[in-house]
């Protein structure tokens, strides 16, 4: 049985990057009929807030990724007590009480002797009285996880065989000073309790994955299937990292874009498969495959979303919007004509108010001056009664007989007038919809 998890931390609002974590593991456990846990990673009380889990939970729900059950890291410190005690006594728990200066200067040396900046273990050389002293003098110190000094290799869902030398990795603290539990073990005994078979994350954990790989064993669990998918950059494959906070999928919404939009673009963006709009997380997760997930940078370009919002708003019906339409004041009887003209011309679903306050207030003419007369003599030509698909046809004749004008000449002109913009619904479908016409005052007697 599948159980996937998304771990978000409370710290802040989820954004693009986080989403791709989110629907990959979303969809893994949906395509095998599985368990998805949204698991709140809160063991931080200084930085996790209850606003950012509503948050979360709103904006999952948004996108229909509708998780099996939540658990919380911060109910769950019991457990990881449990496990760091069985770590200690295995051996494989020390406690370190370097100074972060103290750890800066080591790094350096090693930088400057050329070697790897990892942690040289002097801890574990302490004596039972030097510990006691220290402690003493410093407070508690830090507890590290101590590697086994061999190769940590798996086959990763998405990066392909993996193989790290655990020489290379600093023991990992797994508690800080002041007794805070880090997402590092919390997150193993999550996994290990929770059953969890497949872990997808960000190409940022994958030294996590090597260290977290020997905790799971250590503590008699079984190693998950990793995947690690490739981090997203910028439209110019700049680094996203300091602009993911104007990403986040709040923002995205607001701005209009619509969640199939978002769905479709981010479950197949850095695959071999094209980004088309579907309109389901069904239709989304059939053709999901993680082997076609390939491990460059994938680039992200927020622009993108507008024109597969657009495409989803063009495929809806009128009776999909007919509540939305009566909320906007359209009246009932020209709602469906409404809707087969603005459709269309709309990118975000605002947009049809947009319309709507064309066709109920009218715009403010735009004629330019050598078009004056012209315009002037139209309108004098528009009837006055009720007009309908075939008043725009009739009409123009009847201007282009009058004036002698023909094609754009005779169009644009009229349609600036009318709609005060150059673009729009064809005007034969839009005309019989204008509720108020500002450009007739402008008629010549
Ligand atoms: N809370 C962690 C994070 O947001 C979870 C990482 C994981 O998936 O294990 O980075």
């Amino acid at each position: 049985m599948t159980t996937t998890r998304f771990a978000p931390s409370p710290t802040g609002y989820i954004h693009v990057g986080n989403l791709r974590t989110a629907l990959f593991n979303h969809l893994i456990a949906r395509k095998s009929g599985g368990t998805f846990i949204l698991r709140i990673d809160d063991t931080d009380p200084e930085r996790s807030r209850e606003e950012y889990v509503d948050a979360i939970k709103q904006d999952l729900e948004w996108l229909g990724l509708t998780w099996d059950r939540v658990e919380r890291q911060s109910e769950r410190l019991d457990r990881y007590a449990e496990a760091a005690d069985k770590l200690r006594e295995m051996g494989r728990f020390y406690e370190a009480f370097e100074t972060p200066t103290e750890l800066d200067l080591k790094r350096k040396k090693q930088l400057n002797m050329g070697k790897p900046p990892v942690y040289d273990r002097a801890a574990l050389s302490l004596s039972d009285d030097e510990k006691a002293k220290l402690r003493e003098e410093r407070g508690p110190g830090v507890w590290r996880f101590k590697l086994d000094q061999e190769r940590i290799e798996w086959e990763d869902g998405i990066l392909g065989p993996i193989s790290i030398d655990a020489a290379s990795v600093s023991d990992p603290v797994l508690i800080r000073a002041d007794g805070q539990v880090l997402y590092t073990l919390a997150s193993v005994v999550d996994d290990i309790d929770m059953g969890v078979t497949h872990v997808v994350r960000g190409s940022d954990h994958v030294t996590n994955t090597a260290t977290q790989i020997q905790m799971i064993r250590a503590l008699g669990g079984t190693v998950p299937s990793f995947a690690h998918h490739s981090l997203l950059t910028g439209p110019q494959g700049e680094s996203l990292s300091k602009r993911l906070g104007t990403l986040a999928l709040r923002d995205l919404r607001e701005q209009g874009i619509e969640p199939e939009a978002l769905l479709s673009l981010m479950a197949r963006l850095g695959s071999s498969q094209p980004v088309e709009l579907r309109t389901s997380l069904d239709e989304i997760a059939e053709g999901f495959d993680l082997d076609q997930f390939g491990s460059a940078p994938t680039k992200f370009d927020v622009q993108d979303l507008f024109p597969l919002t657009a495409r989803k708003l063009h495929g809806l019906a009128y009776a999909d919007v007919k509540d939305e339409l009566k909320a906007l004041g359209v009246p009932d009887d020209i709602a469906p004509d409404f809707w087969a003209v603005a459709r269309d011309n709309i990118t975000v679903r605002s947009d049809v108010a947009t319309w709507w306050a064309l066709c109920s207030q009218g715009a403010e003419p735009l004629v330019a001056d050598e078009d004056q007369e012209f315009v002037a003599q139209a309108m004098a030509l528009l009837p006055d009664g009720p007009l309908d698909g075939e008043t725009w046809g009739t009409w123009t004749a009847e201007v282009k007989e009058a004036t002698g004008r023909k094609g754009k000449g005779l169009f644009m002109p009229l349609r600036k007038a009318l709609t005060g913009q150059e673009r729009g619904p064809e005007m034969s479908d839009l005309l019989p919809l204008l509720q108020n016409i500002p450009a007739r005052s402008l008629a010549s007697n």
